[in-house]
């Protein structure tokens, strides 16, 4: 079975987020690192097109975890996955624009699990992965297995700050408020997959 390919506008904002904390001959020396050279020259398209495949971006998510260590890939992740859900906002009409329209007569929380259930179903389209969803009184959770996010790596902390930072980025356009989002088990750690949890209630932005 031919592999996965992620969609050009997720590498491309991993790619031009890597290029703001380091500069553009940095970006190169990662991508040749990352065995990604090929980009260099062949800039991806700002859409969803399949670019290249998930094992080789699994790869260069565990090389900027490697080169930057965990404390400044931190901030560099969670502005892609910010980056990622303003691309999202501006071309996904369908998920979010009619969401709105759709979810004008609904409270937060229920606003709030109809968008994120089509999220989920469009991020399992788009990376071929489960996104599972589940809920109590406080929380969301979702539960990403195979997750890419972590590469193969080991740490002693949950290391997958995209998805935290998009889902972050996400209640805030939801409510207008600061909603706390965190990752709670990763496979990083050893778990079987990684969760997150997202809290219902915001507080004051
Ligand atoms: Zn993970």
């Amino acid at each position: 079975m031919e592999e996965h390919r992620i969609p050009s506008s997720l590498a491309r904002i991993v790619f031009k987020s890597v290029e703001e904390h380091i500069g553009e001959n940095g970006l190169h020396v990662f991508l040749k690192r990352a065995d990604l050279e090929e980009y260099i020259e062949n800039e991806l398209p700002d859409d969803d097109s399949p670019s290249l495949e998930m094992s080789k971006f699994k790869k260069g998510i565990e090389l900027i975890i490697e080169l930057f260590g965990e404390k400044a890939a931190k901030p560099l992740l969670l502005r892609c996955g910010k980056l990622t859900f303003e691309y999202a906002l501006r071309t996904k009409p369908t998920l979010f624009g009619l969401a709105g329209l759709v979810t004008t007569f609904m409270g937060e929380e229920g606003k709030t699990r109809f968008i994120l259930k089509r999220v989920l179903k469009e991020s399992e389209n788009l990376y071929s992965v489960p996104h599972l969803m589940t809920e109590d009184e406080n929380n969301f959770y979702v539960e990403i297995q195979d997750c890419f996010y972590c590469g193969n790596l080991h740490s002693d902390n949950c290391i997958c700050w995209p998805p935290v930072g998009f889902w972050t980025s996400m209640m805030t356009w939801i409510t207008g408020k600061e909603h706390e989002v965190k990752e709670v088990e990763c496979m990083a750690q050893g778990h079987p997959s990684c969760r997150f949890a997202i809290a219902k209630n915001g507080g004051q932005s």
